[in-house]
């Protein structure tokens, strides 16, 4: 196979994941599609294990990524955690088998009831995002007369150098709370009765292409840890969140898991404290592709169209964060063309790729967008009464549909039974 995208490959001009020709699982399960590579899954899982193995660490699979279960099952029986931010994919982790234990809880608007939820499910620890937040677990918590474990998300005022709106650890950002008001918090609650005081966290944003944030980071919250200790207030974990990059354009060179473990270990280290690392794009970013069909092509004076039948409500990054993710021509052509590749939905902001170079398509030809396979799925929507797409899992050889696609009447269920 001539490998041209981590998983994804062409024979004899046909691009294939891992051996199952694309173009075939389109004939069988029509488009548009997520396809999903396990070899590229369990590869990275393994490079993660084998980065962090020397240093006591549990990683915790950020759900949000790419929530589908199929999935999560791969993670959980390779003995990754998860990091979840809502009641719903706290149910997703415990239906994929997640033990509680290893189950830590983010969000700065978590609700009674999923806090009610999480605490009766006797999760790992929740990441407090504010002192009012303490006050409602703690309550909570004595309801149940349970006593609840606590971390605080820190916000260490370190810039990730990423997207704006993927940037979560400076001191205007809406998650945490500063670092400089650390102490006071947990001051706070270790008075707390129905409070278990048990880390530290913080997550300073996605798709981070130098590792040196990091570093900064753990410097910064090593430091909390050590005032803590000077206060009594012993911890037994630091967890550092995620936000390691990944390939999008072909030209990209994100950093590894390896070189994330040399940037924090050894500050960690200093402490003795277990790590937690929560990685969420990493680890099912490039494992995935969104198959689609041109439907029409179109040419204005200034543009070329190509119109495809998947789009911002299959895949709202572009749209969002005006990303780049490569597109890949299923079927290799010999002539180019430079194209708009854009989608159905009444939207000018839906678009998969502006001003592209791809091999010249034709109505009825493939295309394969790239690196989808984190924050795709797990942010689609229904938007134009659109079904959500399915989802396939390659092995080797063979490929198992994950998601069902979605009807008509599915979409409109809740609405039809009120009707
Ligand atoms: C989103 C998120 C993650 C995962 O981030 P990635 O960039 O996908 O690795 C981890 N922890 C928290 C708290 C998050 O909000």
């Amino acid at each position: 196979m001539h490998q041209v995208y981590n998983y994804f490959g062409y024979i004899e001009k046909k691009l294939y994941c891992e051996e199952v020709s694309i173009l075939n699982l389109a004939s069988k399960v029509g488009t548009p599609f997520f396809v999903y590579s396990k070899k590229a899954i369990l590869d990275k899982i393994n490079q993660y294990k084998e980065a962090f193995k020397d240093y006591d660490t549990l990683i915790c699979y950020a759900l949000k990524a790419n929530s589908n279960l199929s999935l999560l099952k791969i993670f959980e029986e390779n003995g990754l955690g998860a990091d979840i931010v809502s009641g719903g994919e706290l149910y997703k982790a415990k239906k994929a088998g997640f033990s509680s234990n290893k189950i830590v809880y983010a969000g700065v608007g978590k609700t009674d009831f999923e806090i009610s939820y999480a605490i009766s499910e006797n999760i790992l620890s929740f990441n407090v995002e504010s002192f009012m937040e303490l006050d409602v677990i703690n309550e909570i918590a004595s309801k149940q007369e349970k006593k609840a474990n606590v971390s605080i998300r820190v916000n260490p005022n370190v810039d990730p150098k990423t997207h704006p709106y993927i940037s979560t650890g400076l001191k205007k950002s809406k998650f945490g709370i500063d670092i400089d008001q650390a102490l006071d918090a947990y001051k706070k609650a270790v008075k707390l009765e129905n409070l278990n005081v048990v880390g530290v966290h913080c997550h300073i944003g996605s798709q981070i292409m130098d590792v040196s944030v990091f570093r900064e980071a753990a410097e910064k919250v090593v430091d909390l840890v050590f005032k803590l200790k000077k206060e009594g207030i012993e911890l037994k974990f630091i967890d550092m969140g995620g936000g390691l990059g990944v390939k999008y354009h072909p030209d990209d060179n994100p950093p590894t898991p390896k070189d994330l473990a040399d940037a924090i270990i050894p500050v960690v280290k200093q402490t003795g404290l277990k790590l937690i690392i929560e990685p969420g794009r990493s680890l099912i970013a490039e494992a995935g592709a969104l198959i689609t069909k041109v439907i029409f092509l179109k040419d204005k004076q200034e543009k070329h169209f190509v119109i495809v039948d998947s789009g911002m409500n299959d895949l709202v990054r572009p749209a969002m964060y005006n990303a780049y993710h490569h597109v890949l021509n299923v079927q290799e052509k010999d002539e180019e063309m430079i194209a708009d590749i854009v989608g159905p939905i009444c939207e000018t902001g839906d678009f998969l790729a502006l001003d592209r170079k791809i091999g010249k398509v034709e109505r009825g030809d493939l295309l394969a967008i790239m690196t989808a396979g984190a924050y795709g799925s797990s942010m689609s929507s229904n938007y134009n009464v659109r079904p959500i797409a399915l989802e396939v899992l390659v092995d080797g050889p063979n490929f198992k549909v994950i998601k069902e696609r979605e009807d008509y009447k599915h979409i409109s269920k809740y609405e039809e039974e009120v009707l």
